[in-house]
């Protein structure tokens, strides 16, 4: 779709801002009335005072959820109306398409062709899991013939779900579609950076016709909005995604409440492995950019870690820089933007300190490494390339959440196979090479959840996303994520 930039900025003085949060309904002001600022990136201005919600809103949330539960009024009608409705909610969502990316865009600056894509992959992502509800069977097991034993999967109940800020929509609807398609009542924490699209999207729910309680938006910190639900007693299951630190809190505060079930999708710092006899490697150089600065490189299967062999290196770089070009930053609600700014004037130091530690550690700065368009008030870096990194330096080892790239050499393909795997995080690896025997045994001996091959999307909802190692356990999207809000019966008759 071609949008020019007056009709971005007339969608953004039409955008609708919801400020309170949404519980058993309605929207509310926090019990305590406290507000937090929502700044925009794009120029550091406060744009909104989101409701501030501590234990007291979310007891209140959680008792809605647990009453709709028991009621039965989402859990019990049947598979087909939850379908339908499930329909309508993304239906609604769809209406609302080009006012829901101008408002990702505002809340978190990504570029406004981005987040026209990334909304029409959240509707279209409600509806595969609005689809599959119908279409999922238990099992009946070979026992004696005197037996009939049925293993039937149940939904836990409430459902606890806190969101980062990369995408804040997409990683909502990775969680409530389907927790809701099971027929769990959920609870949403948005990223205190970034609430406005899941707190928009919640009338729509209602109009949709998904009953009071089923659907709760909580927005807040994470160390009081989000604490009060990882150490809820009344919380089922909690589904996570953002930091590993955060994410080890999250279990220990399971372990210290009700031993509610958690799954986690952590952090990455993914080798992007590159070998000479890739089929293109300039189209490999113009992927890798793109991939790489991709969102800023708020990514958590970001690109990160570049490992060229040695023959190409200097080659290679050169392409890569030259595509990087292409990602100068401009204002993200301008259509011809092709990296917006970072989320926060503190993401942006984090990232500049970084920068800082990797020409400290002797790393090669090749490019970029700046704050540019001061004059904006917002937080927009560079893209920045570091070569001659090893895999031991802090820029290698640390994920930087940011458009910052670490190139690494390698000479054979055990070395590579141990850069790779030398990491803390196991979350998506990236091959290229047109040797299909190498290709497989990479894939075997990686140690990630995810790997692809000459390619650097997996942008498909039947396939599942998560991590090993301390990026996390538990896979979104694909029937596994629905899976993975519900738990087994066994009923065992005797005949
Ligand atoms: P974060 O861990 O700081 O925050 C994530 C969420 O947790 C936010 O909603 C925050 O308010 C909440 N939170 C913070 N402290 C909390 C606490 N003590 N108790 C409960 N909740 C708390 O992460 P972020 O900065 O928002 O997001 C970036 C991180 O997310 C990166 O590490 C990135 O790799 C990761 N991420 C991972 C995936 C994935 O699928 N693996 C996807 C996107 C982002």
């Amino acid at each position: 779709m071609s949008l020019s930039f007056e009709e971005v900025k007339k969608l953004k003085e039409n955008a609708e801002i919801k400020t309170q949060a949404f519980i058993n309904g309605k929207y509310a002001d926090s019990l305590d009335g406290d507000t937090f600022d929502k700044v925009s990136p794009i120029d550091g201005k406060v744009i909104a005072k989101i409701a501030s919600c501590k234990q007291a809103d979310v007891d209140l949330a959680v008792s809605a959820a647990r009453q709709a539960y028991e009621k039965g009024v989402w859990s019990d009608i049947t598979p087909e109306q939850r379908k339908n409705i499930l329909y309508a909610f993304a239906n609604l969502v769809e209406a609302h398409h080009m006012e829901l990316a101008t408002l990702e865009t505002m809340d978190m600056g990504k570029p406004i062709s981005n987040s026209i894509g990334e909304i029409r992959r959240c509707f279209n992502g409600i509806r595969w899991f609005a689809e599959a509800i119908d279409k999922l069977y238990g099992a009946v097991a070979t026992t004696r013939p005197s037996i009939n034993a049925q293993i039937v999967r149940e939904p836990y109940g409430v459902v606890a779900a806190i969101i980062p800020w990369n995408y804040p929509l997409m990683m909502a609807v990775w969680k409530f579609a389907p927790a809701l398609a099971a027929g769990n009542s959920v609870v949403l924490k948005p990223a205190e950076q970034s609430p406005l699209t899941l707190l928009r999207i919640a009338e729509f729910a209602k109009q949709a016709g998904i009953p009071d309680g089923v659907f709760n938006v909580v927005p807040g910190y994470g160390e009081t909005a989000g604490q009060a639900l990882a150490l809820h007693m009344d919380v089922d299951k909690i589904t996570f995604t953002g930091s590993s630190e955060v994410g080890k809190l999250i279990m220990q505060y399971s372990g210290l409440s009700n031993m509610k079930r958690v799954s986690l999708e952590c952090g990455g710092k993914c080798p992007n492995i590159v070998f000479p006899d890739a089929y293109d490697l300039d189209d490999v150089a113009k992927q890798t950019a793109g991939a790489m600065f991709y969102n800023s490189g708020q990514v958590c299967d970001s690109p990160t870690r570049l490992l060229i062999h040695k023959s190409i290196k200097e080659s290679f770089l050169k392409k890569l820089i030259e595509y990087s070009k292409e990602y100068m930053p401009k204002n993200p609600l301008d259509p011809a933007c092709s990296m917006g700014s970072v989320v926060t004037g503190e993401q942006m130091e984090r990232i500049l300190n970084y920068i800082e530690i990797g020409k400290a550690e002797g790393a090669k700065l090749k490019m970029g490494g700046k704050q540019v368009l001061c004059e904006s008030g917002g937080y927009y870096v560079e893209p920045t390339i570091f070569s001659d990194v090893n895999n031991n330096m802090r820029i290698a080892q640390e994920e930087i959440f940011g458009p910052v790239l670490s190139v690494i050499e390698f000479e054979t393909e055990e070395e590579a196979i141990e850069i790779a795997n030398d990491s803390i995080y196991g979350l998506c690896a990236f091959v290229w090479t047109s040797d299909l025997k190498k290709a497989v045994s990479l894939s075997k001996k990686l140690k990630c959840g995810k790997i692809l091959i000459n390619s650097t999307g997996d942008g498909d909802w039947s396939v599942p996303h998560g991590g090993f190692k301390q990026s996390g356990f538990g896979r979104d999207k694909s029937i596994e994520s629905i899976e993975q809000y519900t738990q087994t019966k066994l009923t065992w008759i005797e005949l």
